[in-house]
């Protein structure tokens, strides 16, 4: 049992095990719905064959620009390749189908030329993918620019002689063109049936074993590019078992290449949606890091001169914004006595308590060593200096215990009060609260003045 449970963890297992599944169902999916159509609309094939092409040129863009913002992956460039090759050789499958849109010709189709395009579609992307795989197992060595130039070059000339073979050796040249598929009886011709079927199922095999020995599908978007070697190995063998050139199987490896496809798109998808979200993230925490101080977490001193003069915009009689500057007693006494650390401990407990003092539209900053000052609108000064008292008596009642350990000993802080009812700076609001504050400091510490 504990055998089996390991092995069913295997991921290489779940991945067979996944496409078989996957597989299973288009293909009972397709044979439910031959079974249900007396028959195709002629129109059909050339219209998946343009939504596949149009998929692989969006495959293709895609590889390319995020091979553009990370130069690391020149195995995109593989991709890349291979599927805008492929969407070219689309072009060429459609050309088989000449008179697809005229109600009186629809059914002349060149089957020929049509599985010439097919096959080279399949020798282009089954090199690419090898190449591809090889490409993975080295991306983190550091590799020169000339280096990646050779590689897109060689890619590019590559692609481009494919897609000049495929063109010299369908009906365009006569003396070259090659003979897969009878056109009269549709039937498969030796040369399709055995060399060209077999090789290119190997060179899939090749292309499967390369991909999932250097890419141990460890994420999404590998597991969509197994399962496209995979989805080609089932089309070519079903082709092999079938034997003639019936028309479903067309359509039927059209679904396969369809679904494995859109997979990828989805996961290319969702490689957006995830950069997104972590750029987004990113921001936000570098956002909060450039507003806050880093030991309390409150406002620092340039977000909360921010929000004043924003809140000083709107000011007036009827709605008042009180500023309270708060210092703590005798605190370079805690430093001296207890060290730095637990001088820290203290500005972290004063700051949560002025957090929890205030409203959540209210401000609390921390604009120097242990000077604080919370802003508070539509305010009035009786107001103000009752959450002040309330905050000066909330803390001086803290020891050692009650504050677990946080406070060495009971603490007290000496806040000024001031109201601002019309037009005044920022600046001048924190000095009259400040002067309110300094006139506690000489009273005696320990309380709350407000500024006259
Ligand atoms: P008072 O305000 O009552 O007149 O006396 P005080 O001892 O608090 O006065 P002073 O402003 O001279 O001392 C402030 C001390 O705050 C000095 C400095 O060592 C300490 N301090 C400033 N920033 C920090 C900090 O980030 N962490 C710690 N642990 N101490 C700090
Ligand atoms: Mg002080
Ligand atoms: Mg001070």
């Amino acid at each position: 049992m504990l055998a089996i449970n390991h092995y069913i963890k295997n991921k290489y297992v779940q991945f067979f095990l996944g496409c078989f599944i996957v597989i299973g169902i288009l293909h009972s999916l397709f044979f439910g719905v031959v079974e249900k159509t007396a028959s195709f609309s002629p129109l059909l094939f050339p219209m998946l064959t343009i939504f596949l092409l149009v998929f692989h040129l969006f495959i293709a863009c895609f590889m390319v620009m995020k091979y553009w913002c990370d130069r690391m992956r020149l195995y995109l460039m593989c991709f890349a390749f291979a599927f805008i090759g492929s969407a070219l050789l689309m072009v060429g499958t459609l050309s088989s189908f000449p008179a697809w849109l005229d109600i009186y010709r629809y059914s002349v189709i060149n089957y020929n030329d049509a599985m010439i395009y097919f096959t080279f579609r399949h020798l282009l992307m089954g090199v690419l993918f090898i190449v591809a795989a090889v490409l993975y197992a080295i991306r983190n060595r550091p590799l020169s620019r000339i280096f990646h130039l050779s590689v897109i070059t060689g890619m590019f000339i590559f692609t481009a002689l494919i897609l000049i073979l495929a063109w010299l050796y369908s009906s365009n040249v006569a003396l070259l063109s090659l003979h897969l598929v009878d056109n009269e009886t549709r039937q498969y011709l030796l040369l399709w049936k055995r060399p060209i079927n077999i090789t290119l199922i190997t060179l899939w095999v090749i292309a499967l074993a390369a991909l999932l020995r250097t890419t141990r599908v460890r994420n999404l978007f590998w597991i969509g590019g197994n399962f496209i070697c995979l989805c080609y190995i089932a089309t070519l063998a079903m082709l092999f078992l079938g034997g003639q050139a019936e028309d479903i199987s067309w359509y039927r490896a059209r679904l396969f290449e369809a679904v494995a496809t859109l997979l990828i798109m989805f996961v290319l998808l969702y490689d957006v949606f995830n950069l997104y979200r972590e750029s987004h993230l990113k921001y936000q925490q570098s956002y909060q890091n450039s507003i806050r101080d880093p030991l309390t977490r409150l406002y620092n001193r340039s977000y909360f001169y921010d929000a004043l003069n924003h809140a000083l915009r709107t000011v007036k009689s009827t709605e008042p914004v009180s500023v309270i500057v708060s210092d703590l007693d005798r605190f370079k006494r805690i430093n001296d006595c207890y060290g730095h650390l637990q001088g820290d401990k203290v500005l972290q407990f004063v700051a949560q308590l002025l957090k929890d003092s205030v409203r959540p539209q209210d401000v609390a900053a921390r604009i120097g060593g242990e000077e604080f000052v919370l802003l508070l609108t539509h305010t009035p000064p009786e107001a103000a200096r009752q959450v002040a008292e309330r905050i000066r008596l909330k803390l001086s009642s803290f020891d050692k215990a009650s504050s677990d350990g946080q406070l060495p000993e009971p603490i007290t802080i000496s806040m000024g009060v001031f109201t601002a009812t019309g037009k005044i700076s920022a600046e001048e609001c924190v000095e009259h609260a400040d002067k309110a504050m300094y006139e506690a400091k000489e009273s005696g510490r320990n309380r709350v003045v407000v500024f006259q």
